[in-house]
């Protein structure tokens, strides 16, 4: 059995009328890459915050371990966190950055220097030891960060959309390292981030924050291939929906129901063997081409448009593009269909119970 780095119970925290973190339970396992994602506002810094001992909680009670912190200071609590606007001296080298916490505790020199450096060894920065920061490159400052915090072996490192600063390339680049590091040192990370693709990327499980409450905590996979609801689903990729009337149109059933575009058939014509598909004929309105994929939208004959999207692995985007205003057949297996069970689809009106 894992045991448990971090307990929230009952965990809330109001700003006047605001719930930004609203009753949450939740437990994060012992070495596990955690990921907390959301829309901006949707109350993941200030878990963290709690975490950290950096805000006071108005409910709840945090447990590091086996140890109840709700209360104690933050120097107290054995974590530490990296945020986006890295806090690195200038006026110091990268060595002597990375040393600061452990001067702080009065660890002596040799000791100090040595688990700078292997700070350092453990984010590939061993040659920049005697850099100023401002000559080096964002993603280096990030990673003296992350060394700043990996020297104290905090049992959790919390990251607040460290990468966020980063273009694009060097993102993913992080993305894998930040991975790789967290399985060498095994210490519990836990991640926040708007981004999907980065929390998909790194995580062992993600919890999706929506107005300060968890929509949805799974693995990724199950993230991406169930999502409960509407929110989740729209949050974690694109989708396509089907609920009232077009749900009992195209799948034949009263619900609501997610199709991913990538899991979705375009052809001219039905095929001959239907057993165990949904079949939907429409009209292509629109084609977009994206360099990897392909982009097809459908206006089905029920009623809803329908985003069908392609590798370009052997299509050419000029047969693509002559689809557009063609006559067209959908197709996709009854297993690959989402039902959602979220109160928030639930509480839509269907049209004859109005
Ligand atoms: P996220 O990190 O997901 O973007 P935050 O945790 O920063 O979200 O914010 C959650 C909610 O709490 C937001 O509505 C925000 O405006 C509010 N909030 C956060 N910190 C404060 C504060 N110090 N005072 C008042 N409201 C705050
Ligand atoms: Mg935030």
């Amino acid at each position: 059995m894992t045991a448990t780095a971090i307990s929230l119970r009952g965990l809330s925290k109001h700003y006047d009328q605001v719930r930004a973190v609203d009753d949450l339970d939740l437990d994060i396992a012992d070495g596990e890459f955690f990921s907390m994602l959301g829309p901006s506002g949707s109350g993941k810094t200030t878990v963290l915050r709690l975490i950290a001992g950096f805000e006071v909680p108005t409910a709840g009670t945090i447990l590091l371990g086996e140890d109840d912190v709700t209360t104690r200071p933050p120097f107290a609590r054995d974590v530490n966190t990296v945020f986006q606007d890295y806090a690195i001296f200038p006026h110091m080298s990268v060595l002597e950055n990375v040393e600061y916490g452990l001067r702080v505790k009065k660890v002596g020199r040799s000791e100090r220097r040595k688990r700078a450096e292997e700070a350092l060894a453990t984010v590939r920065l061993e040659a920049y030891a005697a850099r100023r920061p401002h000559q080096l490159s964002g993603g280096q400052r990030q990673r003296v960060a992350l060394a700043r915090a990996l020297v104290n072996r905090p049992k959790v490192l919390l990251l607040d959309e460290p990468l966020g600063a980063l273009d694009l390339k060097l993102r993913r680049e992080m993305q894998i390292e930040l991975k790789q590091i967290q399985r060498e040192v095994g210490i519990t990370f836990v991640f926040v981030t708007h981004d999907q693709e980065e929390a998909l990327t790194m995580s062992d499980r993600v919890a999706v924050f929506n107005e300060g409450r968890i929509e949805q905590l799974a693995a990724p996979v199950d993230l991406y291939e169930r999502p409960a609801s509407a929110f989740v689903a729209g949050f974690v990729g694109t989708f396509n929906l089907f609920q009232g009337e077009a749900a009992r149109a195209v799948v034949g059933e009263a619900g609501s129901f997610v199709i991913r575009p990538e899991k979705v058939r375009l052809d001219a014509e039905a095929p001959t063997d239907v057993t165990g598909l949904c079949i939907a004929p429409g009209v292509v309105r629109e084609v977009v081409y994206l360099g990897s994929t392909t982009s097809t939208v459908v206006a089905l004959d029920a009623g809803p448009t329908v985003t069908v999207s392609h590798p370009n692995t052997d299509t050419s985007i000029d047969a693509a593009l002559e689809r557009r205003d063609q006559r067209v057949v959908l197709t996709w297996r009854r297993d690959h269909l989402v039902p959602l069970a979220s109160s928030e689809t639930a509480a839509l009106p269907e049209e004859e119970t109005a």
